[in-house]
């Protein structure tokens, strides 16, 4: 049995007729850029998100580095984050001109460790940029009260958990302002490259969308100097379908994570944990295992895809300047594996991947 990583044309051919009528209105309109179905994705989508500001963007890279700019954070700043997450998070804070400051991540949720956060703060520390991590919510209750002691601006990067939750409550709904990734593969993903920022404050939008626009407030009219970073009308096209679906996928693959930690509860790896409250949307199923790159390999031979996030924590790219070292993050990228993971996979499927293991390290 082959058993891919992710299978994103299953999911397309599960609403392909809806897709191919949403493609074919634009190309017989031919309005690919702007126009009224952005404005109404950055609707649907501020609302499902449940903010009053939506501005899509060209990819989630780009909207960490507008939300920091619309921040106002540049030279001299310094910006707390997990050391262990995807290279985007780190490279937007030092494209602003700010100075990325990693903090280790949880043993248990590998999301940024609250308790390591203060030691970190300098008089230089402008803001806090928690990731809500595979698709569970960082711990946003420790970080908001160590942003709102030490006046910290808080932005979150949810490009791996659109529509997670904390007791509820959305996450990019925590923070100052939000950013999200529609890249093909997250939980959200578009056929092609996008973004967005979110948000409640109403003078942060307006900055954000002035950057992202040219400078431009109302046509020709350039206040600032800005960047060209848009969502395609296509992609827009595209993820105005998606977002009806969401969360029946979301549902999916927290079904399929059901699956996986029921049938390996007894094998020996770790599963994901989950604090009281939290839900977790699974953009990744991520194990930890002793022997990690054997059990790659052993899985490849049995015909089941699996990825590794990410074999290098921030600290040992060498690209940013060397803070120390953290142990956990360090310990954990030679120990993570992902497992496949989209809402399609069949039961069968996911008793063919545990069985597999099991074979492993029984
Ligand atoms: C995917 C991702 C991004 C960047 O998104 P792109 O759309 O690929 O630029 C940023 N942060 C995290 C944590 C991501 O997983």
């Amino acid at each position: 049995m082959h058993v891919p990583f992710v299978d994103l044309k299953e999911q397309y051919l599960s609403i392909k007729e809806e897709i191919d009528n949403s493609i074919a209105r634009v190309l017989e309109n031919t309005s690919f850029i702007g126009g009224g179905i952005v404005d109404q994705f950055e609707n649907s989508f501020a609302q499902y998100i449940g903010v009053n500001q939506c501005i899509s963007c060209a990819n989630g890279t780009d909207a960490i580095e507008i939300a920091l700019e619309a921040l106002g954070i540049g030279e001299d700043d310094e910006v707390l984050m997990p050391a262990y997450t995807w290279v985007s998070t780190a490279s937007a804070v030092s494209r602003v001109g700010a100075k990325p400051v990693f903090v280790d991540v949880h043993p248990d949720f590998y999301t940024m460790d609250a308790a390591k956060i203060e030691e970190k703060i300098t008089s230089k520390t402008r803001a806090i940029l928690p990731v809500h991590f595979y698709g569970l919510p960082a711990d946003m209750p420790g970080i908001l009260s160590i942003a709102k002691k030490h006046s910290l601006l808080v932005i979150e990067d949810c490009a791996q958990a659109h529509g997670a939750t904390i007791n509820g409550q959305k996450v990019a709904t925590f923070g100052d302002i939000a950013t999200f990734s529609f890249y093909p593969g997250k939980n959200l993903g578009a056929y092609g490259d996008g973004g967005a920022i979110v948000t409640n404050n109403g003078d942060l939008a307006s900055k954000a969308r002035v950057i992202a626009r040219l400078g431009q407030k109302g046509k020709h009219n350039h206040v600032a100097i800005g960047r060209n970073s848009r969502l395609d009308t296509l992609q827009a096209a595209i993820l105005q379908v998606k977002l009806k679906y969401l969360n029946a996928w979301t549902k999916g693959r927290q079904q399929v994570a059901k699956w996986y930690n029921e049938a390996l509860k007894e094998a020996f790896v770790k599963l994901p944990s989950v604090p009281e409250g939290f839900s977790h949307v699974y953009h990744l199923y991520v194990i930890q295992a002793e022997d990690r790159d054997g059990l790659k390999e052993h899985l490849k031979r049995n015909g089941i895809d699996t990825q590794i996030h990410y074999p290098k924590p921030l600290n040992q790219l060498g690209i940013f300047e060397h803070q120390g070292s953290f142990p956990v993050s360090d310990v954990m990228s030679g120990k993570l594996l992902s497992l496949p993971m989209y809402a399609e996979l069949t039961k069968e499927q996911v008793e063919y991947v545990v069985n597999s293991i099991r074979e492993f390290t029984k």
